[in-house]
């Protein structure tokens, strides 16, 4: 059985994050959602309320196999020897996803030739859902249900209420 390291700067934690963890579940031992820092986005929320709300997003779901961890400092593969993971799991959308992931795999090959990554593609009905898209739509009060869980939806209205 395999250990997958689910990593990314879930600003906000997504449906479309949420589809790729649901369906991973079922394919995986466990999975470990690495909430990082992008350091070329500017981030909405900071890593603890990315942690305290993904957490009940999954508490929710009922998922059993998920966990959370903040992983702000260093490399996802050296969190992945660490954690005896053996996967990078990551969700692709587009072409343009396709070739960005690519090169961060074949980076991750040469630090740890013994961890693979794959891929789930997105499904239809998420395919157009990205963070950065949601909080150009929130920060405007546009409607964003359905793209984001309920709470995390309430949490951006408030964020941006208060900036
Ligand atoms: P990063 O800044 O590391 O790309 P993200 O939070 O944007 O972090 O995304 C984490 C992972 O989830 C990436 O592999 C991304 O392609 C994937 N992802 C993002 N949005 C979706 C979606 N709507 N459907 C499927 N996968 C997604």
């Amino acid at each position: 059985m395999t250990k997958a390291i689910y990593a990314g700067s879930f600003d906000p934690f997504t449906m479309g994050h949420l589809n790729i963890l649901e369906r991973s579940s079922k394919m995986f031992e466990e999975i470990i959602v690495a909430i990082g820092t992008n350091t070329s986005k500017k981030s909405l929320f900071n890593p603890e309320e990315k942690l305290e709300m993904i957490t009940d997003v999954i508490k929710e779901s009922g998922l059993e196999n998920v966990r959370i961890i903040l992983h702000t400092d260093g490399l996802t593969v050296d969190l992945a020897r660490e954690e005896e993971a053996n996967v990078m799991l990551r969700g692709i959308r587009s072409v343009t996803d396709m070739e960005y992931e690519m090169n961060i795999a074949s980076m991750n090959k040469t630090q740890a030739p013994n961890i693979e990554s794959v891929f789930l593609m997105a499904d239809e009905q998420y395919r157009f859902v990205s963070s950065s898209l949601i909080k150009e739509i929130a920060q405007f009060e546009g409607d964003v249900s359905g793209m984001v869980p309920e709470t995390i939806a309430k949490r951006m209205i408030e964020k941006y209420k208060n900036m």
